[in-house]
């Protein structure tokens, strides 16, 4: 039995919601939060530097990519991800499950482990659970995720349910490959669409016993209504002594949402990316920066924002950059963007810890009402 890494503080008398803290090799974690994704050790267009500033506690790596290239043990050789990419803040390893099913067709699972081609040439590879830990040790990240496998959506009841076991059998592989370095390992729920198969999967995976608990194959493409139905069918019933994490989740409406059901951690390419594709989030709306209401206007693209670029810059800057493929426009847009997620995390941390959650997310639906590209 370990001790879990998680302390509760406070609780709402509303909702779900909760406060509290992970402890890692690497200093503590206030959750809720919210982990930029670094996937191949750089979370893209940003500094460390950068990431501190927007407020970033700990950010996301990739262990299929960084297996692939630049290779897990010359990462070792300067000392883990930490030291290899500055940044010496927590880091959470996803165990690259996910990308071995979505970034090509190839991949054969066996009771095993996954065998898949390279993305980057070709070569044929093979990953077992002990693999993935081994790998995340190597990377000497804070956190370690299981090596699961991912149900596509649509799936069949039968599909589900194979995956979900193997996912199962997996996890405890994982948990007996584990050395003692101090990392943490999590345990990733899967089971599809079907509430019941996750609630069976929970048990298993707290069974096994794990350092904190997610869930996978969300967001997979599923409607919207059926993602929340199924996070508030099983998201409590994930154990309340340890850390929840909603992986690969999702738009600002989505964290709001899995907060208010007891969610503690997320993670999501959307920020980075959107910023990128100049699809800005503030406080009011979205806005679409390369839009021609803006060439003229001088204010920052959101009044109520306090990072870098809303301090400095006018949304005509902001959209001059974007139309001229400046590089900058990139590292402008995404210290915004991870900016306001940081924020919206410490807001509704102050909210739960005052116990005013849900007056908290009223107030946020209502800002939101009004898009400021439509001024
Ligand atoms: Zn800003």
């Amino acid at each position: 039995m370990t001790v879990s890494p998680y302390t509760l503080h406070c609780q709402s008398t509303e909702c779900q919601a909760r406060c509290g803290e992970i402890a890692t090799l690497h200093g503590p974690i206030q959750t809720p939060v919210f982990m930029p994704v670094g996937t191949q050790a750089s979370v893209k267009a940003m500094t460390p530097e950068n990431l501190v500033e927007v407020g970033a506690q700990i950010i996301l790596g990739n262990t299929y990519h960084l297996y692939l290239r630049p290779g897990h043990e010359l990462i070792r050789s300067f000392g883990g991800l930490h030291r290899f990419m500055h940044w010496e803040r927590p880091i959470l390893t996803d165990s690259g499950g996910f990308q071995i099913f979505s970034l090509q067709d190839l991949a054969k699972i066996t009771e095993e482990g996954a065998s898949f081609r390279s993305h980057l040439d070709g070569s044929r590879l093979f990953l077992s659970p002990e693999d993935a830990v081994h790998v995340q040790e190597a990377l000497g990240s804070d956190i370690m995720m299981a090596l699961d496998t991912c149900i596509p959506y649509p799936a069949s009841r039968d599909e589900a349910a194979k995956a979900t076991a193997l996912t199962a059998r997996w996890a405890r592989r994982c948990r007996e490959a584990q050395t003692d370095t101090g990392q943490h390992l999590f345990g990733i729920v899967q089971g599809g669409m079907y509430a019941d198969m996750r609630l069976a999967a929970i048990e298993q995976l707290v069974e096994i016993g794990f350092d904190g608990y997610a869930l996978g194959g969300l967001s997979v493409g599923e409607p919207k209504e059926l993602m929340y139905e199924l996070l508030a069918a099983t998201a409590s019933h994930l154990p309340a002594t340890h850390a929840r994490y909603l992986m690969g989740v999702g738009t600002p409406e989505d964290l709001v949402e899995g907060v208010s059901q007891g969610v503690d951690m997320f993670d999501c390419v959307m920020p980075t990316r959107n910023a990128r594709n100049g699809m800005l989030f503030t406080s009011q709306g979205r806005v679409v920066i390369k839009n021609s209401c803006f060439q003229h206007d001088q204010r920052p693209l959101d009044p109520t924002c306090g990072c870098y670029t809303c301090r400095h810059y006018s949304r005509a800057y902001l959209r001059h950059l974007f139309q001229s493929r400046e590089i900058l426009a990139y590292q402008l847009n995404s210290i915004h963007n991870l900016h306001y997620y940081c924020s919206l995390m410490t807001g509704m941390r102050n909210a739960i810890r005052e116990d005013r959650f849900l007056a908290f997310r009223r107030d946020f639906y209502e800002q939101r009402t009004v898009p400021v590209s439509a001024h």
